[in-house]
């Protein structure tokens, strides 16, 4: 029975890369009918806040992980579970496998006269009762940690310190926490940032000397920027919860996340949640680092958008419309907007001019637009406005026959028509827009814009 586990510390926004995971093995679980459980590892006291571990929970299940699945479990909180930390680091010292240790980290750098040899076993046969546990690792030999993304990885044991395991104070280190609840939560799978790979064989060899054969390890490829450089909170924008804000929808980052270090091994990339799912195995996983091309998900939710039926697509504008502005009107330009932008907070920028008293310029439009016959064109065009037909084809003709009059094609006649009425040069197609908007109103634009150009 398939038991994985996604088991983030709540100590900031939730990233990309935790997302990445946790639906690695969240496919993994609902591939083989196994089960998910969500830990939140929240004994970092110092550094865990409340907040953090909601705003985690409440990523997860935008993206489709929670509680109404069946083969959901959790959340648990490792705080929880202090008294088996306790148990497992006594069991370990009872059994010669860990001891106790005194020893100052000054006192060690003197002895060993670096910084970076790592602990010398000082007190491995001192017989102390108190202090910090050490593991007492193999002193020769390696640790051979397979791993399905990796292969086989050898770590030589003469390398690997007696690493601490429980503070003085008896609270347990990350590294033996993290085993004993993997343990507890009978993980048979633990699948998970590259970053962990050097915790790996020291944990084998935890649940080793805990009398437990170890999971089956898969450790997913770092996530890096145009620059290849890691992605980090401080740099890049790394926070689901943005995302999210900005407008991508939660299936088209679904989809792009799951290709960071995995494809369905054909030419397809935009594939639905559950036609990756047969698809997905770990062994297929690149072990390279895997570049977040914020311009690839863009492309890609720009398709899901365009994807969405109509109705669907005006229901998650939602957010984005000033509870003021008319859904009629609305619902009249929706199918236009709907193939123009990639995410959805575009829809306010793009449709605002029809609810506005007055458009917003935008000051590059304007200079932009309002040059050469401009005054002409919008004189002239103002004057057809009147009596001209208010559907597309006829107000398109109408700008022509102005355009012509000028000696200046459609393009270049339309230009500061649509600042005028839009405020902007990029937008909904033009004519779709003024018949929105309306005779009298596209008319006061055109009016004010002229009044501006001459005053
Ligand atoms: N709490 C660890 C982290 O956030 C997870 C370790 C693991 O997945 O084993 O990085």
């Amino acid at each position: 029975m398939i038991r994985v586990r996604f088991a983030p510390s709540p100590t900031g926004m939730f990233h990309v890369g935790g997302a990445r995971s946790a639906l690695f093995n969240w496919a993994l679980a609902e591939q083989s009918g196994g089960t998910f459980v969500l830990r939140i590892e929240d004994t970092d006291a110092a550094r865990n806040r409340p907040e953090w571990t909601e705003g985690i929970i409440s990523a997860l299940a935008w993206i489709g992980i929670n509680g109404d699945s069946p083969f959901f479990e959790g959340p648990y909180f490792q705080s929880a579970y202090e008294e088996q930390h306790r148990e497992a680091v006594a069991k370990l010292v009872a059994g010669g496998r860990a001891y106790y240790c005194t020893c100052t980290r000054d006192e060690v750098k003197a002895r060993t006269g670096s910084e970076h040899k790592g602990y010398d076993g000082f007190c491995r046969d001192r017989g102390l009762t108190e202090g910090a546990v050490r593991f007492r690792t193999p002193d020769d030999g390696v640790t051979v940690v397979q791993d399905l993304v990796r292969g086989t990885v050898e770590f030589p044991n003469e390398a690997m310190e007696d690493f601490v395991v429980a503070r003085a104070d008896g609270s347990p280190l990350f590294v033996l926490a993290n085993v004993v609840d993997d343990i507890e939560m009978r993980i048979s799978h633990v699948v998970r940032a590259e970053e962990h790979l050097s915790n790996t064989p020291k944990q084998q060899l935890l649940w080793e000397a805990l009398g437990v054969a170890p999971p089956i390890w898969a450790h997913v490829p770092v996530i890096v920027n145009d620059k290849r450089q890691k992605l980090s909170k401080r740099r890049d924008k790394v926070a689901l919860e943005s995302y999210r804000e900005e407008g991508y929808l939660a299936e088209a980052m679904v989809n792009y996340l799951m290709l960071l270090g995995w494809g369905p091994g054909d030419d397809r990339e935009i594939m639905p949640w559950a036609e990756m799912v047969p698809l997905f195995d770990l062994g297929s996983v690149n072990p390279s680092p895997a570049f977040f091309d914020e311009k690839k998900l863009r492309a890609f939710n720009g398709e899901y958008i365009r994807a969405l039926p109509l109705d669907t697509f005006v229901a998650r504008c939602e957010p984005w419309l000033d509870p003021s502005w008319d859904r009629g009107t609305f619902a009249k330009v929706a199918e236009l907007a709907q193939t123009r932008i990639a995410v959805l907070s575009e829809i306010t920028a793009n449709v605002d001019f029809l609810f506005l008293d007055e458009p917003v310029f935008d000051q590059a439009s304007w200079d932009k637009a309002m040059k050469n016959a401009a005054v002409e064109i919008l004189t002239g065009y103002l004057a057809r406005l009147e009596k001209v037909n208010m559907d597309s084809e006829s107000l398109k003709s109408a700008l022509e026959e102005v355009g012509a009059e000028h000696g200046l094609k459609l393009g270049k006649a339309q230009a500061p028509v649509r600042v005028a009425v839009t405020g902007r040069t990029v937008g909904l197609p033009l004519f779709e827009s003024i018949e929105a908007l309306g005779r009298e109103r596209s008319m006061d634009r055109i009016r004010a814009a002229l009044a501006r150009l001459q005053g």
